[in-house]
């Protein structure tokens, strides 16, 4: 084989393309990776992910520090935010999670091809950029994953104007903020900013935050916000944002029409959702038709509609989430050597990394009233867990759904500390067909915030101990 020539060629190294193209190599595969960024692992962990949760950790510290300590008993003087070196841990923490993929590349004998990548058709990519060249593979995978929507009629200039990437470097706190949109990328940018002293107004054109989330999760987190200071606008859209000298002019209108109003802030946010990235690709020539909303159409297996090229992650149906990228990328990487992988949408975990965290896997309750599902619901409150008395976290719930028919746990929720870390539980649970019963007939420690699960999946039955 020449040096020109691989068993697979990725198109992007986000964390579909660089888990998948690690797999391939461990399974024999000769993999190749373009990647046009100076850097890899995508949009996740140089603009989104990995940047995000180290701002979130960062401000979740300072305001601790400025508002939880007190509690405990511990005093602070003057607080001072000293926001370039809070930027600079941010930046360590991207550059050691880039270099690590850079050092598992190598490690793995995989090729990152230098620049942008193009398909020819006939197994064929061109790349353009500092690895120039015509390349050939038996199989090529579509991973370019998304980018930021764009609001009609609003220029996004990453200043005063900014999308999450502009959000996640901003040179000063801005004292008013603006987030249109009140789903993830909102509240998790929103509450960095909030929690630093920013005041922050989320606008939302559904009657609530949230809005793919569990109702009641959505209801009880808008109250958590509002007490931390952020504000709400539901049922409203902005229809122009104009960045001037003294800050950038907002009209906002009732999401239903009716008579319009204008707002001042210095910075606004537009985060109305991702859409997928498939420019300067060369799909049509190579025979990859796109979905009605844009997407790389498949076929359930990640087959496109051109034979030998596949696509996975943001740019295909789902949920756009790096381990749904990273399940896809090993899953068909198995399926290209010949094995018989498995993959579980029913089992995605989502976590939204506000504080609390909200974590959700499976249904909503009202998914399942849609479909006509009877269902028992088990519901545990965080007041009544000693550990997180002791934490001085007692906001949220853990809920979990049992489908009556089959008594298999089939959704839970959960907004409380940790939830991102206590969902897993119930990811498994779902995984492996468990029941809320096998949940409360394993043993939990004590004291610990998993004793919430272990309750809510009594409540299911009706037998909570401790409430
Ligand atoms: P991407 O990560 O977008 O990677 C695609 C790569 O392809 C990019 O590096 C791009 O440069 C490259 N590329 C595109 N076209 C070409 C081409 N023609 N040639 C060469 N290279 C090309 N998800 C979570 O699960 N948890 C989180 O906490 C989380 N936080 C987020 C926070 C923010 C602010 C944002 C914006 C997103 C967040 N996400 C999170 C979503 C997550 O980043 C995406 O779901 C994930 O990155 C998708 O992975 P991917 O491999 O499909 O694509
Ligand atoms: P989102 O889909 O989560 O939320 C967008 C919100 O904007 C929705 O509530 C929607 O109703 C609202 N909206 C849409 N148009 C609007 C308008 N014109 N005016 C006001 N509101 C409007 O999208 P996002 O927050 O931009 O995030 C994009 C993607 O990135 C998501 O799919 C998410 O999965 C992923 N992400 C994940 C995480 C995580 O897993 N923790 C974090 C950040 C981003």
């Amino acid at each position: 084989m020449s040096d020109q020539a691989f068993d697979i060629i990725i198109i992007g190294a986000g964390p579909g393309g660089y888990t998948m193209a690690i797999r391939c190599a461990q399974l024999g595969m000769k993999t190749a990776v373009v990647e046009s960024r100076a850097t890899l692992g995508g949009t996740c962990l140089n603009v989104g992910c990995i940047p995000s949760k180290a701002l979130l950790q960062s401000s979740e510290h300072f305001h601790a520090a400025g508002h939880g300590f007190a509690t405990h008993g511990i005093k602070v003087g003057k607080l001072d935010l000293d926001l370039p070196a809070m930027m600079k841990q941010k930046q360590s923490v991207v550059d050691a999670s880039t270099k690590g993929i850079e050092f598992l590349f190598k490690k793995n004998k995989i090729t990152w091809l230098k620049g942008t990548g193009k398909l020819l058709g006939g197994g064929k990519v061109e790349v353009s950029g500092e690895s120039k060249g015509t390349y050939s593979a038996k199989h090529i995978v579509i991973a370019t994953g998304s980018e930021v929507t764009p609001l009609k009629g609003i220029e996004i200039d990453e200043k005063q104007v900014v999308s999450s990437t502009g959000a996640l470097t901003l040179g000063g706190v801005p004292k008013t903020m603006v987030v249109i949109g009140g789903g993830v990328i909102g509240l998790e940018l929103g509450s960095v900013w909030s929690r630093l002293g920013a005041d922050v107004t989320v606008v939302e054109f559904l009657d609530r935050i949230l809005p793919t989330n569990d109702g009641e999760v959505s209801k009880q987190m808008q109250r958590i916000l509002t007490k931390q200071g952020m504000k709400f606008k539901l049922s409203t859209k902005v229809t122009a944002a104009k960045a001037g000298k003294g800050g950038v002019t907002l009209t906002l209108e009732p999401a239903a029409g009716g008579a319009a109003e204008e707002m001042k802030a210095d910075v606004v946010l537009v985060s109305i959702g991702r859409r997928p990235y498939t420019a300067g690709v060369g799909l049509e020539a190579a025979g990859v038709q796109l979905d009605e909303r844009g997407r790389v159409k498949t076929d359930g297996h990640f087959q496109t509609t051109a034979p030998g090229v596949y696509a996975i992650g943001d740019c295909i149906a789902g949920p756009m989430l790096a381990h749904k990228a990273e399940e896809e990328g090993v899953v068909l990487a198995e399926m290209l050597a010949g094995q018989k992988p498995h993959i579980n949408y029913d089992a995605i975990p989502s976590v939204v990394y506000t504080w609390p965290e909200v974590a959700a896997v499976g249904k909503t309750e009202e998914e399942l009233k849609a479909a006509g599902v009877a269902y028992k619901a088990g519901k545990f409150p965080f007041t009544a867990n000693a550990r997180a008395r002791a934490m001085t976290m007692t906001d949220g719930f853990v809920k979990i759904l049992e489908d009556e028919k089959t008594k298999k746990v089939v959704g839970a929720h959960i907004i409380g500390p940790d939830a991102g870390h206590l969902i897993q539980e119930l990811v498994m649970a779902i995984e492996f067909g468990a029941s809320a019963e096998d949940i409360y007939r394993t043993c939990h420690a004590h004291p610990a915030l998993t004793e919430a699960v272990k309750e809510a999946a009594l409540a299911v039955d009706g037998r909570t101990i401790n409430i």
